[in-house]
């Protein structure tokens, strides 16, 4: 008989970076060599943030703003319109899908995704590094999941490191 291969660990990616037509402006941010790389290990799952929320495409761009010490997204030109419940609700939703991943790859830099270096305004109008909200909700709930961003995924050693983190993740969960 012949032996059934072993299921690959299931990791969950930024959608846009899988190709998918998501971003606000209706493109995508596919990186065939690291999508190749990252299939030849997990089972890739895609989600994005903001369709989830019901924000569609294509639809106003949102940042990152700091008011009264909290961090809110907001959109862009209309700084009233605030995203910020939508999207965590949308999360909190499909917490049982995330906690059956065994990693997650993010967009860099994006108001939701990003791990780091996301562009976060003070109320004095000044520029700091953030991290998207759905990168925060997700580090915050689970906080042993290995996550990393495709940034970051251009070093072997990351990259390395990163499948070594995910496959024992893995391992401890089953
Ligand atoms: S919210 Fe995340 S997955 Fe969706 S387009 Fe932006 S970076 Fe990509």
């Amino acid at each position: 008989m012949a032996s059934v291969p072993p299921s690959k660990p299931c990791v969950g990616i930024s959608a846009c970076l899988l190709g998918e037509r998501v971003r606000y402006d209706g493109d995508h941010q596919y990186q065939a060599d690291l999508i190749g790389e990252l299939k030849r290990h997990f089972q890739l799952q895609s989600f994005c943030p903001e369709m989830a929320a019901g924000m569609g495409v294509p639809r106003p761009a949102i940042h990152l703003v700091e008011q009264a010490g909290l961090v809110r997204c907001v959109q862009v030109d209309q700084p009233e319109r605030d995203m910020t419940d939508a999207l965590r609700h949308s999360f909190e939703q499909r917490f049982s899908i995330f906690q059956a991943l065994d990693g997650f790859v993010l967009k860099a830099r994006s108001p939701s995704c990003g791990l780091a270096g996301t562009k976060l305004t003070g109320k004095l109008g000044q520029y700091r590094n953030g991290r998207g909200l759905f990168a925060a909700w997700l580090q915050a709930c689970f906080p042993t999941l290995p996550l990393i961003d495709e940034n970051a995924l251009q070093s072997p050693l990351r990259l390395a490191d990163f499948i070594r983190r995910v496959e024992s993740h893995a391992s401890g969960s089953k």
